[in-house]
């Protein structure tokens, strides 16, 4: 198993789905993980399951989209363990509608979450990594960045964090960091579930749908994601930067 010992990693929107699973493969993997969520009360499971593995997890509350919150998660980090190496902008929320139906709120809040989040913690995280000569960035885009209806605001935003991966990966690369980022296609997480619950679809029924039009034959699990979340976030895959690695059964290429 690639491995990430000695690692320090600060993983956002950690307190369940894709990213509460990529947190624990990096501990398991041997880093120090920074799990962060809205509320410090809400990662205490992920930082629970972690330390009972024998892992080394740090409860974190901030809000992504604040600038002061976001730099006191980056210090808080590198207070307790010393450093950070890897970072995984994974925090996100959906407003779906059809366009003419979406609200301004709607859009704000989404770009708000995604795109400032992701820019304000790769900024923070920036300053610590280029000190050090070594960092990977990785940032959770999606397929909905190819289109997706109803969803305008969050295919924006992603498409936009595949903009700053490759910009950041061009300013970053110099100091010895790599900036990747990974598109998820349907993933059974509370996100999706929530999404079906909306639509009036049974989860199950949502799944076997999804499944057979994928050429895997079956919807993500968070494993799916966070194992590519591993492979980017070795030091081992120094020469990969600027990439989106769809993970997505094969919907991008059907
Ligand atoms: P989820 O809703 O289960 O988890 C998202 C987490 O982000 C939650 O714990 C939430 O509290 C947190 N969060 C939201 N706003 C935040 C903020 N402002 N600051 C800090 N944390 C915040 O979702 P998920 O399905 O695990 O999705 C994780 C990531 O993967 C998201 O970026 C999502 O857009 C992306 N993604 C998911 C799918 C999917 O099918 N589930 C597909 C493609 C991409």
């Amino acid at each position: 198993m690639t491995k990430l010992n000695g690692r320090v990693a600060l993983v956002t929107g950690a307190a369940r789905g894709i990213g509460a699973e990529i947190a624990r493969v990096y501990a398991r993997a041997g880093a120090k993980v920074g799990v962060l969520d809205l509320k410090e009360n809400l990662t205490r499971g992920t930082v629970a399951s972690i330390n009972e593995a024998g892992g080394q997890a740090l409860a974190i509350g901030a809000d992504v989209s604040d600038a002061a919150q976001v730099r006191r998660a980056v210090e808080r980090v590198v207070e307790e363990f010393g450093g950070l190496d890897i970072v995984v902008n994974n925090a996100g929320v959906t407003r779906d509608n059809l366009l003419f139906k979406m609200t301004g709120d709607d859009w704000d809040t989404v770009m708000g979450v995604h795109l400032r989040g992701t820019f304000l913690v790769t900024q923070a995280a920036q300053e610590v990594m280029v000190g050090r000569r070594y960092g990977r960035v990785v940032n959770i885009s999606s397929t909905s960045a190819l289109g997706n209806r109803g969803q305008a605001n969050y295919s924006a935003a992603k498409a936009g964090i595949q903009g700053f991966t490759r910009t950041a990966a061009i300013e970053l690369g110099p100091f010895g960091i790599t900036v990747n980022s990974i598109g998820p296609g349907y993933v059974d997480t509370e996100m999706t579930r929530a999404t079906a619950e909306r639509l009036g679809v049974p989860v199950d029924q949502r799944l076997a749908e999804v499944a057979a039009t994928l050429p895997m034959r079956r919807a993500g699990v968070p494993a799916d994601i966070a194992n590519a979340a591993l492979f980017l976030a070795a030091e081992e895959s120094g020469f990969v930067t600027g990439q989106v690695l769809y993970v997505d059964g094969g919907r991008s290429v059907r």
